[in-house]
């Protein structure tokens, strides 16, 4: 129950305009380190991906003594922080809800300019981010109890989602009476900053919530600090992995890994599908946010009595999509988040081109860290040999009859964080819900984003450890033991 901004709503669409424009231009974000964490590390500057020459600001990293000092501080903010009673702890999460959305015109702006997002995105982003402090505050007292806290918990996020994921796990460990060490991507750290800003502003302790700026040796300086109560991850499943083998060497035994990561997604679109419903919900999924979603279609496979009409519909349907500035309405396609991805990508894109897989691409602006969207024919996901975090979509076609060996290929894969069915056969639906192992499975609709609180978000398998993000299993546990026992016994 977010404010929602309606940009077709002309009234709202000229305020917000006028709101953000504030934020473009010369407007520039600086944050220093706490001087409490003693000396900084680089000072690091960060620039528009839709246009380098766009500088947004710069941010003062940790160092991994800071790091080391941060946890020590955030150990003794908890012995207050967590004494408090939840609502007390709800109220101020209530209140960073209620300046998030006052502060909204300026996140958007800082969306598009640190992590390249258009402004629906920006919209989508703001909005998630306050349902997660909203939920996160009711759960609290709907749970109600205290002092069974973890401790510390560290809390490490992707640049993917700079506001929502940030926020959401350093919410849940707040709520919970923990204090959080926030180490933000080093991609989008402003997007963090100001966020932790806006905690403190809204009643969070500065010493129960501190921020970490910095790369991977930030992080891996944050996992290898004895007596974490825990660490809540959001970002590839090779760094998770990382993650759980320090945990293993360092921390307390009883530290807790929450870990959301990577997706190798697919849809099936059967011959009884909606064609034009099918194409929308694909093209959505797999090229919207420059296809930087971790629930992205990367997967497709159509039936094959249906695929030529289908797969023309999706050519067509790619031509009329614009790649540009996402601060421009037009704009379907944004750029990747810097040129490390965009080379990643073209290289990727390059070698499947050079193999002679290409179907369909599209052009993109030169200038900025854009990358052309591509469409690629495989044989199946079997082929995939990871997830490329980009605008690339792959497609095979299938037999009616081998349906069931497609479902067990992806299960195969065992990265399921989304699945996408497109079918207008209600058994089909039931059977393949059965089948597949994934975290969530969207039926004739497009297959990225999720509700808190009414649809919960997490993976199977190499995509996620945790109960899911924005459910009711989430923040039990960031409490101790009894709970997450509780936890174990469920399944979840
Ligand atoms: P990443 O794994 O490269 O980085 C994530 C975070 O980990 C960053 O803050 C990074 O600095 C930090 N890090 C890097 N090395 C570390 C180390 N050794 N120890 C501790 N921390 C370290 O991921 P990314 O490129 O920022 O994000 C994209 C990835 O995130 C994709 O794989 C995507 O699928 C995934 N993702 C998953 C979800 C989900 O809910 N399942 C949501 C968004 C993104």
């Amino acid at each position: 129950n977010a404010k929602g901004w309606d940009i077709t709503d002309p009234v709202e669409f000229a305020a917000l305009d006028a709101a953000r424009s504030k934020f473009s231009g010369d407007y520039k974000w600086n944050f220093a380190l706490d001087a409490a964490l003693g000396e900084k590390g680089t000072v690091q500057k960060l620039v528009n991906p839709a246009n380098p020459q766009d500088h947004v600001g710069e941010i003062a990293n940790a160092t991994p003594a800071a790091v080391a000092k941060a946890v020590e501080l955030a150990a003794k903010g908890q012995k207050t922080w967590g004494t408090k009673a939840p609502s007390e702890r709800a109220a101020a999460l209530r209140k960073a809800a209620d300046l998030y959305e006052e502060h909204a015109a300026e996140l958007f702006a800082l969306a598009s300019r640190e992590a390249g997002k258009s402004l629906l995105d920006g919209i989508a982003e703001v909005r998630e981010a306050v349902d997660f402090l909203r939920f996160y505050a009711n759960e609290a007292e709907r749970l109600g109890e205290q002092d069974d806290a973890r401790g510390v918990i560290g809390c490490i996020s992707p640049w993917n989602f700079p506001l929502a994921i940030f926020t959401g796990q350093v919410a849940a460990a707040l709520v919970a009476g923990n204090a959080v060490v926030a180490k933000p991507a080093e991609q989008s750290p402003l997007m963090g900053a100001r966020a932790v800003e806006l905690l403190h502003e809204a009643g969070v302790p500065k010493d129960a919530l501190i921020l970490v700026p910095g790369a991977g040796d930030i992080g891996a300086a944050l996992t290898s600090q004895p007596n974490l109560g825990g660490v809540c991850f959001t970002g590839s499943t090779e760094v998770a992995k990382l993650i759980d083998k320090q945990l293993a060497k360092t921390a307390d035994s009883d530290a807790m890994l929450i870990a959301e990561t990577g997706g190798l997604n697919a849809m099936i679109v059967d011959s009884t599908a909606l064609p034009e419903q099918a194409i929308r919900d694909i093209l959505a999924s797999s090229f919207q946010s420059a296809g930087q979603r971790c629930s992205a279609l990367r997967m497709l496979y159509v039936q094959e009595d249906v695929a030529d009409h289908v797969l023309e519909m999706l050519y067509g349907g790619l031509d009329a999509m614009q790649v540009g500035n996402p601060w421009d309405l037009a704009t379907d396609v944004g750029p990747v988040i810097d040129a490390e991805a965009q080379k990643d990508i073209s290289d990727y894109c390059a070698t499947l081109t050079n193999e002679g897989r290409l179907l369909k691409k599209i052009n993109a602006p030169k200038e900025g860290h854009f990358v052309e969207p591509h469409i690629f024919k495989v044989s199946g996901i079997e082929e995939l040999e990871r997830e490329v975090f980009g605008p690339v979509l792959h497609v095979a076609t299938f037999k009616a009859r081998d349906i069931n060996k497609v479902v067990d290929a992806v299960n195969a894969k065992g990265f399921g964080l989304t699945f996408g069915l497109h079918t207008r056969m209600d058994n089909r639906v039931e059977a393949i819900g059965k089948r597949i192992k994934v975290g969530n499975f969207y039926v004739n609709r497009n297959q990225i984003g999720a509700i808190v609180g009414s649809q919960p978000f997490g993976g199977e398998g190499f995509s996620g450890t945790g109960p899911k993000a924005g459910g009711p299993n989430y923040l039990p546990r960031f409490r101790v033991a009894k709970r997450a026992h509780e936890i174990a016994e469920t399944g979840q």
